[in-house]
């Protein structure tokens, strides 16, 4: 695919991009350098300056930004109003937490026959961003607020679809103060990730999107042995038992599923419902999906705009096709309108069997499969049974019920009564084919960062005191 706006809505072509030169990698690659042996001699209160100040930029340029973003990838305008800001928040976050989150960590000086013993962070240096187009601007900076405030500098290989968002990064964080080449996009295609993840100045990658994207970049990034972080697809459970509230849990659902126009890791995607709740929650599920409201993303109106890409349409589309080819039962939606652009409708497809795509894949559209069971423990199965592991909700008003879920969802995170979001303040990330590592909270920071040991004897010990053993 090469670099280029295209708009979702109408499939037109508005602005095309040129990949990056070999010589304008290398340039990009040497100012990293440079920019990382200015940025580890700031202080935490210089970055915590500049990183306000970006905070301060997108929330005055807010308008402007949101409208390229649906533009480029087809989100409601309202949504991307709403991105925008948290990228603000999450700015303003790590730049008041950063300096506590890696404070050094005192250790048991005695214990190991020292008179002080700590743990210190340290930045790694360039780290490479491979992001998706899905929240162009939230994926983003979730990397790079905590990345910069630690002293890293980052590097971004924007999804090729959004090269104006990834343009707008570029210039963002220089823009707030931090010195040059703090930040930079790679203008290129993914064939030249390897290249880039193999120059020994990269030190470390992060990437969100898919499971073979993940696969391939960790690939490459083992052969050179450099540490990952992997934030990939999901098959999200959400789970309501008998004792749930159903007509709050109905409403909840089709905003899980549809929010980002269906295209979010993170967004609710098999229904796995209690035959005592079934015919009442599905009445109300599919009342709210079928009265969602599909058109203009710029409208103040719509709900849900189209997908972002043609080959993620062709993609949902098949993967609903394949189901109701085997016996699947289409509750609603289920069929393209006839318009130009990459619109498909909010769907519900139940009477799912093992056989089917849909039953296991991760559907990147407004798609739900409706599962009934008749226990708790075969809700467990069912929402354990992916190869995925990433958010997970559950609804029980249960107090030992949801003991029980928390324990039992096999997932990076767990939501009872609520819809799964990210906060800088919880750690994010997914177990299994979702990937490893943690970005937000104090963990996502902690990521980047040589985790040192230092031990200090009395003057003049030459090592480790009697009693330990060297490795
Ligand atoms: P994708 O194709 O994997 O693209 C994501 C990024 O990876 C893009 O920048 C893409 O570049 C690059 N890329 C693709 N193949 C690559 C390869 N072989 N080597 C190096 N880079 C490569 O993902 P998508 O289909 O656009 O995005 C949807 C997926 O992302 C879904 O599975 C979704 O669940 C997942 N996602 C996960 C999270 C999370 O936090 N866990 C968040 C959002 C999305 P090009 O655009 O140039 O191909």
């Amino acid at each position: 695919m090469s670099i280029a706006t295209i708009d979702p809505s109408t499939g037109q072509l508005l602005k095309s991009f040129d990949e990056m030169t070999d010589r304008q990698v290398e340039e990009v690659l040497a100012r990293a350098a440079v920019g990382f042996d200015t940025l580890r001699t700031t202080t935490f209160a210089d970055r915590a300056r500049w990183m306000t100040a970006a905070a301060d930029l997108l929330e005055v340029e807010r308008d402007d930004v949101a409208r390229m973003m649906t533009t480029e990838m087809g989100k409601t305008y309202a949504s991307a109003k709403a991105e925008v800001t948290k990228c603000a928040m999450g700015c303003r976050y790590y730049a008041a937490h950063a300096e506590r989150f890696l404070a050094d960590e005192p250790a048991d000086a005695a214990a190991i026959g020292a008179v002080q013993a700590y743990s210190r962070y340290h930045p790694m240096g360039p780290v490479l961003a491979v992001m998706p187009w899905n929240f162009p601007l939230w994926q983003v900076l979730r990397f790079a607020a905590p990345a910069l405030m630690a002293g890293n500098v980052g590097l971004l290989k924007h999804a090729s679809n959004v090269p104006q968002t990834a343009l707008y990064l570029d210039e963002l964080f220089r823009r707030a103060g931090f010195p040059a080449g703090a930040f930079q996009a790679l203008m290129i295609e993914s064939s030249a990730v390897e290249r880039v993840l193999a120059d020994p100045r990269v030190r470390a990658a992060t990437l969100t999107g898919s499971e073979g994207a993940g696969r391939s970049v960790a690939a490459i990034a083992g052969q050179h042995i450099k540490k990952t972080v992997l934030e990939l697809g999901g098959s999200d459970p959400f789970v309501v038992m008998p004792s749930a509230d159903v007509e709050r849990a109905a409403e909840v659902a089709a905003v899980a599923r549809c929010q980002n126009n269906g295209q979010s890791c993170i967004a609710a995607k098999r229904f796995i419902v209690h035959t005592e709740v079934f015919d009442a929650f599905t009445d109300a599920f599919v009342a709210r999906m079928s009265a969602l409201r599909m058109g203009d993303p710029m409208a103040e109106e719509t709900d849900i705009g189209p997908l972002a890409t043609e080959r993620g349409r062709a993609e949902v589309e098949e993967q609903v096709q394949d189901a109701v080819r085997q016996g699947a039962r289409v509750l609603c939606g289920g069929q393209r309108p006839d318009r130009a652009g990459w619109w498909y409708p909010p769907t519900v497809v139940t009477e799912l069997t093992p056989a089917m795509r849909m039953y296991a894949e991760e559907v990147f559209g407004p798609v739900a499969a409706l599962h009934r069971v008749s226990s708790y423990d075969e809700a467990i199965e069912l929402a354990n049974g992916t190869n995925f592991g990433l958010g997970s909700n559950a609804w029980t008003r249960d107090p030992a019920e949801q003991e029980r879920f928390a324990t039992d969802l096999d997932a990076g995170m767990v939501f009872i009564n609520g819809m799964t979001t990210s906060y800088p303040e919880l750690p994010f990330g997914g177990v299994g084919n979702s990937g490893y590592g943690r970005e937000l909270s104090a963990q996502g920071i902690r990521e980047f960062c040589n985790l040192k040991a230092v031990w200090v004897g009395e003057g003049g010990a030459a090592g480790p005191g009697a009693g330990a053993h060297s490795e």
